[in-house]
């Protein structure tokens, strides 16, 4: 078939084929060969692969595992996660318990015939909730390396998106290419909820029936060998492979379930779910005090299949925030958002202050956009914009004390400057704060 070329070839990746168009950068060689973003980053995950490190004599990462009780776990979550309390005790018993089974599956201890059987976990609530967070943590918590995936993102073969085992690839990349530790990581998958199957009362907006995804998912959740292509994207049959081993990967799913609580609702019955006070609904935005009695029947009405859910036994689900623990979020965290914001302008010289009734503001604002702890720091960056531009050129000691009428918008951060004295002129320093700026 001699086809007419109207247009020169696209160029296009030497390694794994992909044009111009459909990678991020594309860098060019001699006899016009290229590689892609994508493939250059393989290449460096391969060089730095675990027979050298092995060769290191470093000991397997097994070996270098440790398990946390679980009050140890719930205690270091608390250092980085405000509220859900019994979700953390959820987690803090489930990932105990995980690292356990993997540790003495490893240890190969005596095999009595009782096989303690592997729990993901499955996490529900809101955006902004924590979720990741608490994903997040765990992994920071265990030293083991944690990836994230989008469920919306993995599609069945055949279709435009990746399969399973890019999942799989990123856990491998977290851990710099080293197989046997990544086989101990942690993987988040988010949006869980969007590859339900259709609903009429759960808006999805894909065209691709999530089923087969849950069924591609299945296999990695279960525990299996993954050939995975290490250049992500689709696996190609003249590719190399790396193969990893998912019985030891500890995977939690998360998502909001929009319509999940009409369904335990309508199995509980109305009238045992009791009700909140309107005031109450206002400062639990979304709130839904029934999620907690979901049962597997629940989520298999809400589309996904009943292996799918047999696979993830642990559910654990989450509050929405209140304004109460958005104020706590701002300010007590160890990497508490104004808190980063103070240290980096303590590198200026400049304090930083926010009045109870600023945080209050913030707190209720971010209520009102029902985003969750995200709708704060998109506040605050707003917020500081103006400072943060003009402390470095500014160059002088000072003291910024942000009030609710700066979060209201009815005065800018910059106003608020309370100038101290240059450094070696110490009295002016005393002035109170309210009376300048
Ligand atoms: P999601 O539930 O959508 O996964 P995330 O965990 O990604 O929410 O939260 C987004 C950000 O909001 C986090 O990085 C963190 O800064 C903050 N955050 C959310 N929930 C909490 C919480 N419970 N405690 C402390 N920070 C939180």
């Amino acid at each position: 078939m001699a086809g007419k070329k109207p247009h020169p070839p696209e160029a296009s990746c030497s390694f794994c084929g992909r044009p111009r168009s459909a990678v991020k950068t594309l860098i060019a060689g001699p006899d016009g060969l290229n590689i892609c973003d994508e493939c250059v980053d393989i290449c460096s995950t391969m060089v730095k692969r675990p027979e050298a490190k092995a060769r290191a004599g470093e000991p397997a990462p097994v070996a270098r595992l440790q398990v946390p009780k679980p009050h140890e776990i719930h205690a270091k979550l608390d250092e980085f996660v405000v509220g859900q309390d019994r979700v953390k005790k959820v987690l803090a018993v489930a990932v105990h318990n995980h690292y356990k089974r993997v540790k003495s599956r490893l240890a190969g201890k005596a095999d009595d015939g009782v096989e303690i059987e592997k729990s993901n976990i499955l996490m529900l609530g809101p955006t902004g909730c924590g979720k990741t967070l608490l994903a997040r943590t765990l992994a920071r918590i265990l030293d083991v390396p944690f990836s994230i995936s989008d469920a919306t993102t993995i599609t069945e073969a055949g279709y435009v998106g990746e399969d399973v085992e890019n999942v799989l690839l990123r856990l491998i990349r977290a851990a710099d290419g080293d197989v046997p530790r990544a086989e101990l990581g942690i993987v988040y998958i988010d949006e869980i909820d969007k590859i339900a199957r259709r609903m009429e009362n759960v808006s999805i907006t894909r065209d691709v029936s999530g089923e087969g995804v849950q069924q591609g998912l299945l296999k990695i959740l279960e525990g299996t060998i993954a050939s995975v292509p290490p250049q992500g994207g689709r696996k190609h049959p003249q590719q190399e492979m790396i193969q990893i081993n998912t019985e030891n990967i500890l995977f939690i799913c998360g998502g909001a379930f929009v319509g999940l609580d009409d369904i335990v609702k309508r199995r509980v019955g109305k009238g045992v779910i009791g009700f909140e006070s309107e005031s109450e609904q206002r400062k639990k935005p979304k709130s839904n005090p029934v999620l907690p009695a979901v049962e597997p029947e629940d989520l298999v009405k809400f589309g996904l299949i009943p292996e799918f859910v047999g696979r993830i036994p642990v559910v654990a689900a989450l509050e929405a925030l209140t304004e109460a623990d958005l104020i706590r979020i701002l300010t007590e965290p160890k990497n508490a958002m104004i808190r980063q914001y103070q240290k980096l302008l303590a590198m200026e010289g400049v304090d930083l202050e926010f009045t109870p009734g600023a945080l209050r503001e913030l707190a209720r604002e971010a209520v009102r956009r029902e985003t969750g702890a995200r709708g704060l720091r998109a506040l605050l960056e707003n917020i500081m914009l103006d400072v943060m531009y003009e402390a470095p050129r500014r160059q002088s000691a000072g003291r910024y004390v942000i009030g609710e009428n700066v979060v209201r918008g009815h005065e800018n951060a910059l106003e608020t400057l309370a100038k101290a004295a240059p450094k070696p002129a110490p009295p002016a320093a005393d002035k109170p704060l309210e009376a300048a700026g």
